[in-house]
């Protein structure tokens, strides 16, 4: 894919990929390799899956996310840490759109709040959903601490450009989904055949959209000693209205990232895998990874359609 061909119809993110990739060696390299990764297509039913051989990821994949590890590194998301070069375009009041010097996507945003927080969504899906209404050429997405943030003390969203996630469109053409509940302005489904079971929301306004993800938020499992549910959320504009999916996680690393031997598979799911593009950081797992150990992985690490029904009989 040659990623001088996306067009990003936002004239401000359009202007910062243009100076950034122009000023900052690190982000225009890394980007033209975008154009060199393998990718290949594998299909579990309906749902379409793409493998993206990235070695940049190595950085994110194997990264130590625990407490010790993120209290003795200096945070990249804080202004004093980050690298020179790296512009950022403030956004509302508490964010800052900075390019991602490590793309999986040919266009791809990192929006930290201007405080160092903890990475929680709670309260915060109001922001996410008026971020993706901002950015309506990109899919916005949230990794919760446990599920795949780099940056579990620092909130941030990361967003994609559209037309690269396959679950969006897999959604619209074949997701099969069953209506929980509704309110004005917001409608709670559960999507399922799509090889991953995942919580929907269509919303027409953001107000509607974030009291439903409130509902859904509170009859989630919250792990012993967590403060989040653990989760994977996408969030993007369609039609002009938003489309919320929650993915609840019951792992974040399958068993095939820690097995001895050919049965090694060096993968960490999250918000991107979930949204149907997997990264393989090492290129002998991209060659040998089937839509087998897709299904496996995913079984895995999300929770099963049974589990799902019973949250959906807690929402009140
Ligand atoms: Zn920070």
């Amino acid at each position: 894919m040659n990623h001088n061909h996306i067009t990003i119809r936002n004239d401000e993110i359009k202007s910062l990929f243009d100076r950034q990739l122009r000023d900052w060696k690190l982000a225009c390299d890394n980007y033209a390799a975008l154009d060199n990764v393998k990718i290949k297509d594998l299909n579990i039913g309906n749902a379409r899956f793409k493998v993206q051989f990235n070695p940049a990821r190595i950085i994110s994949s194997a990264a130590k996310v625990d407490a010790k590890s993120i209290k003795e590194r200096k945070c990249f998301l804080c202004s004093g840490n980050r690298p020179v070069e790296q512009e950022g375009l403030p956004w509302g009041d508490n964010y800052i759109i900075l390019l991602n010097p490590y793309p999986i996507f040919p266009r791809h945003l990192t929006v930290p709040s201007l405080k160092h927080e903890p990475q929680r969504i709670k309260g915060r899906m109001a922001d996410m959903m008026r971020l993706a209404a901002y950015l309506d050429d990109f899919i916005v997405f949230y990794n919760g601490p446990r599920c795949g943030a780099s940056a579990p003390d620092h909130i941030h969203f990361q967003a994609g450009n559209k037309g690269f996630m396959t679950y969006d469109q897999d959604l619209a053409q074949s997701g099969s989904l069953k209506e929980v509940t509704n309110a004005t302005g917001a409608t709670l489904y559960l999507a399922d055949g799509l090889a991953r079971t995942a919580f929907v929301i269509y919303a027409t306004s953001v107000e509607a959209g974030a009291g439903m993800f409130d509902r859904l938020y509170d009859a989630l499992p919250m792990p012993d000693g967590e403060e989040e549910p653990m989760l994977n959320i996408l969030c993007w504009v369609e039609g002009g209205e938003w489309r919320i999916a929650v993915f609840p996680r019951l792992k974040h690393r399958p068993a095939c990232y820690f097995a001895e031997g050919d049965d090694n598979i060096l993968i960490t799911p999250a918000s991107v895998d979930m949204g149907g593009v997997f990264i393989t950081p090492l290129e002998k797992d991209f060659d040998k990874v089937t839509a087998g150990n897709i299904k496996n992985i995913l079984d895995e690490v999300c929770i099963s359609e049974a589990a799902a029904n019973e949250i959906a009989k807690r929402i009140k």
